[in-house]
């Protein structure tokens, strides 16, 4: 946010969302609200009348950028209402910034719009009609989130979002699907499914059938899938775990129901460094379980995302750490070094790694992943691939395939496709490949996804 439009018309609020998908669901949903009611947003601080801020509170580096957020947006334009996950240390934004207005936790949606109220009286006519039926979205809008739960039932010890969220609570599967239709009906083209632990959907609510489309179905990961993938969309899993149970969707993988793609955050690899990090699914042998999925779905991707330097976590472990990756071929990897969070039980554990040794392993380890996607990405070169068109500029399209999810993955670089548009699909064969990225070359005629379906070279 900078300079200045002059204000007009409806009180206009500005909106700083910090965070994981999850809490940009919950901006979504803010806006919504704030929308129908009839206020507009603002793209600068100073053309707003208020300022709310969604906050992250995971590691303490997001919480020192959630409080500078809050002392920009203060500077600038003095009315801030403050909510999200940090939003539940009350006392230490006060502290550092005794000028906010309010201060609620993540997912209070109608108390932000309360005190978006006290700080600026809402308009006298709402516009109602003016807000889309799908809400709005901050992302483009060919992808949208679709978050099916919240909270988590996990006890990882790295970890302080079940304080934070709460225990899992899951959405009954007709309100998802609805909303997934409507999206789809919008002109989404993808849908990314997320929640704290997508593959536990449904356990809270044991289960329950609700009706969408005429017919029952069960608040399970399996059903929910099978109804998603009924949609036309793209439908991209995040936040799985490996239980057996996760082999069920696999078919629907092979078949082109469900995009051939899991996102598991597998953390580490060395049972021991599992056992003290209490993950789920810690003693399922994953190694086996991912050859089982490649037999089933032989163009599987696998991301997951690792944390170096745990406490206690020794060379052996990170040897076994390396050596797994090498086994698991995974397509994309993120990583982390270890940092304590203040209120999770890991700060307590015995080994603290020092900083030096946790920077090292972060550069071996993503030195080792890089050669392996190297390999990975080439085994693609010559095939024929279905990208998303995200980006188009004057030298050509920028767009995703199967494997690369919005913001984390890598890109398809389709150079000189200057015709294509945001939101198309179309098929391509893959010319180079680095260990990220892929460049590849259309085949046949550029096809706008609104037809749904390609046409013919
Ligand atoms: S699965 Fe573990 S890391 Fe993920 S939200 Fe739950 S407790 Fe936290």
């Amino acid at each position: 946010m900078s300079s200045s439009p002059p204000k007009t018309g409806a009180p206009k609020i500005g909106f700083v969302s910090l965070g994981c998908p999850k809490a940009l669901v919950d901006s979504e949903r803010i806006i919504t609200l704030l929308r129908a009611e009839g206020y507009e947003l603002s793209a600068t601080y100073e053309g707003a009348d208020a300022v709310v801020v969604n906050t992250c509170g995971f590691l303490n580096s997001a919480k020192e950028e959630s409080l500078a957020a809050i002392g920009e947006a203060l500077a600038a334009n003095g009315k801030v209402i403050v909510t999200g996950c940090m939003g539940v240390e009350a006392d230490r934004i006060r502290a550092s910034h005794p000028g906010v207005l309010a201060i609620t936790g993540p997912q209070q949606y109608e108390a932000v719009v309360e005190h978006v109220h006290q700080a600026v009286p809402r308009p006298h006519d709402p516009f109602l009609d003016l807000v889309p039926p799908q809400g709005i979205r901050l992302t483009p809008r060919h992808y949208a989130y679709l978050k099916i739960s919240e909270g988590c039932n996990n006890a990882c010890s790295f970890c302080i979002i079940p304080s934070l969220r709460g225990r899992l609570t899951s959405r009954p599967i007709g309100e998802v699907l609805r909303e997934a239709e409507r999206l789809v009906a919008a002109g989404v083209h993808e849908l990314l499914v997320i929640s704290q632990d997508t593959s536990a959907y449904g356990l809270d609510l044991g289960y329950a059938k609700s009706a969408w489309r005429g017919s029952e179905h069960e608040a399970r990961f399996l059903s929910l899938a099978q109804a998603l993938g009924s949609l036309g969309a793209w439908i991209r899993l995040h936040y799985v775990y490996p239980y057996p149970h996760v082999d069920q969707v696999l078919p629907l993988m092979a078949e082109g129901r469900v995009l051939p793609y899991l996102d598991i955050p597998f953390q580490h690899a060395s049972p021991p460094v599992l056992k003290a990090m209490r993950r789920p699914a810690h003693q399922e042998k994953t190694l086996q379980r991912i050859e089982r999925w490649r037999a089933l779905c032989p163009e599987l991707a696998l991301r997951s995302t690792f944390i170096v330097g745990f406490p206690g976590e020794t060379e052996e472990d990170f040897a076994f750490l390396l050596d797994w990756l090498s086994q698991a071929r995974l397509a994309r990897v993120g990583c982390f070094k270890y940092e304590d969070v203040d209120g999770a039980q890991a700060n307590a554990l015995p080994g603290h790694v020092p900083l030096g040794l946790k920077e090292e392993r972060y550069a071996r380890l993503m030195q080792h992943q890089q050669a392996i996607s190297a390999a990975v990405l080439a085994g693609r070169v010559g095939k024929t691939i279905e990208v998303i068109v995200d980006e188009v500029d004057d030298e050509g399209a920028i767009a995703r395939s199967h494997w690369d999810a919005p913001e984390i993955d890598g890109s398809v670089y389709l150079n000189g496709q200057t015709a294509l548009a945001q939101g198309d699909r179309l098929r391509v064969r893959v010319t180079h490949a680095d260990e990220y990225d892929l460049w590849a070359e259309p085949i046949g005629s550029a096809v706008c996804a609104e037809k749904g379906q390609y046409a013919e070279a």
